[in-house]
């Protein structure tokens, strides 16, 4: 289970440009509550090999004072509620503010961990006058850079160490974990009471790793697995600023847990953007996935429909395609059980390990047959492929210039292992050393 870090601060002190930084090249998952608040993003972050959630609370709409305490308290209240740890970030070219002052008093009341971040310390000079900072009363205080980066390495190794990643231990007999996201009135509660509803004596909620999810136990037709339910998804009526915001972190944090997740589409709507966001953070984190469009009885049908609208979804998820797409209706209990199906055999490709005989033996005739292009004169010899003893498919290829393969023909290999060994919905992982 992913430890979240939240960037809290009144506005434009840095705390995109920091988010920004720690994400990296990976995609944010912007929760757009659209009029009242600024965006807020959520990616995932890694140092030293350790992965951290980290959210940038956004800000608030300027020239309203009685807005603010309102919005400090939706920061910090999230904040409470959610992450394990803040980061309160300051700004060293100003100074302290009255704002600063007021978000010190909502944080030291949190009883949170907090590291007090000084930013826009963009040369040494200015280190000494974040010294004032430590007027806030928390113990550990960082300056740095969101900009040019300086001091943002000191910071990443502090957060690793007060999460404390390491301490997780594997599960005894782990279950298939499923997670069905998707956004709100897609059909996922539909879906999960078609899927547990009926068979009340066996299914139990089982609370989960994280406060904010149920899991609940499946066992039907010979299947056995866990459902991440995120609490917020079973709610009904009106759905506020505040819960749709609960949601997204919620479903990050279901996400995290889950070996599958099962994504739920709005066949009417389409795939829209923050679908793709979630696929692609998913594929990230080497999740199995499984696309359901719902609401299919919707869909006025001829032959060609399912086609052009599988080719319409392959384009938004490209270039992973590789993955099972499936026109359900909750509402008319089509196909939902194949679903279940599919889901479990993505699971069960997920723990696939090919013996490494059998993958050098195929591997390499493919390589053979259309070895990686030369570059700058060098040839590049792959001379052999193991899998690694991950949760997820990785592979590792030896070869003497591994810096001069290029992203297409590693795309090209995945192709190939994966039309020779059966890796729908799984991502993959290749390194070349
Ligand atoms: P937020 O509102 O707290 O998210 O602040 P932003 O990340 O949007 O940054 C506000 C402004 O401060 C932008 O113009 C940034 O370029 C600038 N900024 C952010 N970090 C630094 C820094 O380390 N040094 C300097 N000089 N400017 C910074
Ligand atoms: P959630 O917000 O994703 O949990 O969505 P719900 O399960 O609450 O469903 C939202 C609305 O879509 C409800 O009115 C459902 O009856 C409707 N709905 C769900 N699945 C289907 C379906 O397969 N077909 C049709 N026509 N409507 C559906």
């Amino acid at each position: 289970m992913s430890k979240v870090v939240a960037i809290v601060g009144r506005p434009n002190v840095g705390k995109s440009t920091l988010f920004n930084r720690f994400i990296g090249e990976r995609r944010a998952i912007v929760d757009d509550v659209s009029g009242v608040t600024r965006d807020r993003h959520y990616g995932v972050a890694e140092w030293i090999g350790k992965e951290f959630v980290i959210v940038d609370t956004g800000g608030y709409v300027a020239n309203s004072s009685d807005f603010f305490e309102a919005e400090i308290r939706k920061q910090v209240d999230f904040a409470i509620q959610e992450a394990d740890l803040l980061l309160f970030m300051v700004d060293v070219v100003v100074g302290i503010t009255d704002e600063d002052e007021d978000f010190a008093r909502v944080l030291r009341r949190s009883k949170k961990h907090v590291l007090v971040v000084a930013n826009k310390v963009d040369n040494f000079d200015q280190a000494t006058e974040a010294s004032v900072f430590y007027r806030f009363g928390f113990e550990e205080m960082f300056t740095l850079s969101s900009v040019n980066g300086s001091g943002t390495g000191e910071l990443l190794d502090r957060v690793i160490e007060v999460l404390n990643i390491d301490e997780e231990k594997p599960e005894e007999n782990p279950l298939p974990k499923f997670a069905i996201l998707g956004r709100p009135n897609v059909g996922k509660s539909t879906l999960l009471n078609v899927l547990v509803g009926e068979e009340r004596n066996i299914v139990s909620p089982v609370p989960g790793t994280t406060r904010d999810t149920i899991h609940t136990h499946y066992n039907k037709f010979g299947k056995e697995f866990l459902l991440i339910d995120t609490a917020g998804l079973r709610k009904k009526g009106k759905v506020t600023d505040d819960i749709e915001f609960y949601s997204v972190m919620r479903a990050i944090k279901a996400m995290e847990e889950a070996d599958v997740m099962i994504l739920v589409v709005d066949a009417v709507e389409g795939m829209e953007a923050q679908d793709t966001n979630i696929f692609v953070l998913a594929a990230k984190r080497r999740k199995g996935i499984v696309i359901l469009v719902n609401k299919w009885d919707l869909i006025a049908k001829d032959n060609k429909t399912m086609e052009t609208y599988l080719k319409t979804i392959h384009e938004k998820i490209a270039p992973f395609t590789d993955v099972p797409v499936i026109f359900v209706s909750a509402l008319d209990k089509t196909r939902i059980f194949k679903a279940v199906d599919v889901a479990m055999e993505v699971y069960e490709n997920r723990r696939k390990r090919i013996p490494t005989h059998e993958l050098n033996e195929f591997l390499l005739k493919v390589i053979e047959n259309y070895p990686p292009p030369s570059v700058k004169g060098k040839f590049i010899k792959i001379k052999y492929v193991t899998q690694l003893h991950s949760n997820t498919p990785a592979f590792a290829l030896f070869c003497n210039h591994p810096q001069y393969i290029r992203e297409s023909y590693t795309r090209y290999l995945e192709n190939k292992l994966r039309e020779q060994f059966n890796f729908q919905g799984v991502p993959i992982a290749m390194f070349f050393r």
